[in-house]
């Protein structure tokens, strides 16, 4: 049995839970993760959040509830697109993280963090 620790809390342990329930535009998810044994923050492994994802989008139903109008700024090394808060929080960004930024059609990015 690994203990590991809470990154949120630095208190608890993170223990192995198969019931994390997300729900996006209604529909519920039921994953497999780990949740907090004192915060109870909930994680889910990246395989699953990646399951998730593909089928919210075959659903049609990824990206709407967390879909935000943010303006680009401009700085001196270039284009600067700041991540709006809501967003970092729920994925616990830490500001460190590589991403990967592909072009998807005419007029969308896809921002993929940790790959
Ligand atoms: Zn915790």
């Amino acid at each position: 049995m690994k203990n590991k620790q809470c990154p949120v809390c630095e208190k608890g342990n993170l223990i192995e839970v198969d019931d994390i329930i997300s729900e996006i535009e209604g529909h519920l998810f039921v994953q497999k993760g780990e949740r907090c044994s004192a915060c109870s923050e909930e994680f889910i492994s990246e395989k699953e959040g990646q399951r998730m994802i593909e089928v919210s989008r075959k659903l049609g139903i990824w990206g709407e509830p967390l879909k935000l109008h943010r303006k680009l700024s401009r700085s001196a090394r270039g284009t600067v697109l700041r991540i709006p808060s809501d967003i970092e929080k729920n994925m616990h960004l830490k500001g460190e993280e590589e991403i990967l930024i592909s072009k998807i059609g005419k007029n969308k990015l896809l921002i993929e963090i940790g790959v």
